[in-house]
């Protein structure tokens, strides 16, 4: 693989969050019945007119924005015109020539990866498959969605650069609240193009595109696969084919699907339905002031404002609902290194990866807080608050009744600690003895055996120093 280097530009689809379609007022909903939120206009019946959303142009200049594009002062829609199933109307409204904005950039590790353009776009219904049955459905939902178009140039110089820059997007646009991004949903979508060259070469190789990546993990796994089978052929004195190519996620290879010989001839023109769009400074300006603390600065803040390492910012800054709601607690309880420990162990582990705003994460943050409370009290020990954390998250019973329910509250009696630790000596006479051989490890295992002997409510501190007492009266 040394002496080639893998060149990749992404095009990434993001499904706009807008409450209604690009060119009509049908819903946006994913989810719904099929064929539900539909009209006239996107399963385009003849002689109807589109409308513009005016927020998914706005939605589309903050995106420029936040990446340094130029904002086109002037933009138009055109027809792409091809046949497809889930194309009722023969063409797809979408820029050509004019895109809203070109140019721009997003960093990685210090590093530019340049944008060709950013352009807007409806998107296509869907098509479904019954297996066996010999025939299709088609679902209109999803026709007529704002889609925004992010087309990199090919600065991307291997698979796990493309896998860090899509995340990386997907934060920011998260931030700027455009999309949910959410991959499984197809709200953020992404192609790739691919090509190889032999090192210091100027000439681009032949390239291919890559698509039907569902992950952020099957980007990277597709891209590592084609620029394996690209170098091997190459090294075997064959030719690279142009085509497009889609990545079988079951049997992880990229599979063609079409060769350049059968690529589509668009034949786009000016939508002739819909003005042209003039875009001022002023617009610019207000869309501009919209734009909130993006994840590089929260991250420097959450370092400065809490004396966060770079490591625990970093991970809650990664998803917006997270770091919200790492805000939100600290503002009912001063301890943000206690409480980012919290959110980075026990509540990660809950998330299981799902994005969720800070609103729907099951457990509040007053009843975390009401956990690390009486854990910091001496109420109850810190295995106890594990367990009442998973359960309150599941359950939304607040820790407190958890606890009182269940009678969790830590032991603090000595003389009831007394009497643990001398059953506890007695039925594990090997430890002991191990103690008395100078076996510093035992005292750990023995405080164990307390802890469990008192299902983890025995303060932990409590029951070692005691147990040290009775082991030197021992002697
Ligand atoms: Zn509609």
């Amino acid at each position: 693989m040394d002496e080639y280097e893998v060149i990749i530009g992404l095009e990434i689809h993001v499904e706009l969050l807008t409450k209604t379609k690009m060119f009509c007022s049908c819903l946006t909903k994913f989810g719904g019945s099929p064929n539900t939120y539909i009209c006239p206009v996107c399963v385009g019946f003849p002689g109807v007119l589109p409308v513009i959303n005016k927020k998914a142009i706005e939605l589309a200049i903050k995106t420029g924005i936040a990446f340094n594009s130029n904002i086109s002062k002037f933009c138009r829609f055109a027809r792409k015109n091809y046949f497809y199933p889930d194309l009722p109307k023969n063409y797809q409204i979408s820029q050509y020539q004019e895109p809203i904005a070109t140019g721009g950039y997003l960093e990685i590790d210090g590093k530019k990866i340049n944008f060709k353009r950013i352009h807007l776009e409806e998107d296509a219904g869907k098509l479904l498959h019954p297996e066996g049955a010999g025939y299709s459905y088609v679902d209109f939902n999803r026709s007529g969605i704002p889609l925004l178009e992010i087309v990199t140039e090919p600065d991307i110089k291997s698979p796990e650069e493309g896998e860090k820059f899509l995340e990386k997007l997907k934060q920011i646009l998260e931030y700027l609240e455009i999309s949910d991004c959410n991959m499984e949903e197809g709200s953020l979508r992404c192609d790739a193009n691919i090509s190889i060259r032999k090192k210091g070469e100027k000439e681009l190789g032949v390239k291919t595109e890559v698509k039907n990546m569902n992950s952020f993990k099957s980007v990277r796994k597709a891209l590592l696969y084609e620029s394996k089978r690209q170098i091997e052929i190459l090294k075997r004195g064959e030719k690279i084919v142009q085509e497009t190519r889609l990545w079988n996620e079951k049997e992880e290879i990229t599979e063609s699907m079409r060769t350049k010989e059968e690529a589509h001839d668009y034949r786009y023109f000016p939508e002739p339905d819909l003005v042209p769009i003039e875009i001022n400074n002023e617009w610019i300006e207000e869309i501009k002031n919209q734009i909130k603390e993006l994840p590089d600065e929260r991250k420097e803040r959450f370092k400065k404002d809490y004396g966060l390492s770079d490591y625990d910012s970093s991970i809650l800054i990664s998803h917006k609902g997270i770091a919200d709601y790492f805000e939100i607690c600290v503002k009912l309880y001063k301890k943000p290194k206690i409480i980012a420990n919290w959110i980075m162990g026990e509540l990660l582990a809950q998330i299981k990866g799902k994005i969720l705003k800070a609103d729907d994460i099951p457990l509040k943050p007053p009843h975390l807080i009401e956990i690390l409370k009486m854990i910091d009290e001496g109420k109850i020990t810190g295995s106890i608050g594990k367990e009442i954390f998973k359960e309150s998250y599941q359950t939304g019973i607040s820790p407190i009744e958890i606890v009182n329910k269940k009678n969790l509250i830590q032991i603090q009696d000595e003389n009831l600690l007394e009497k643990v630790v001398e059953e506890v000596l007695k039925e594990n006479e090997k430890a002991v003895s191990d103690w008395k051989k100078g076996k510093e490890q035992a005292v750990a295992f023995l405080v164990g055996q307390v802890m469990r002997k008192t299902k983890g409510k025995a303060n932990p501190n409590l029951a070692k120093e005691i147990l040290i007492k009775y082991l030197k009266n021992l002697k």
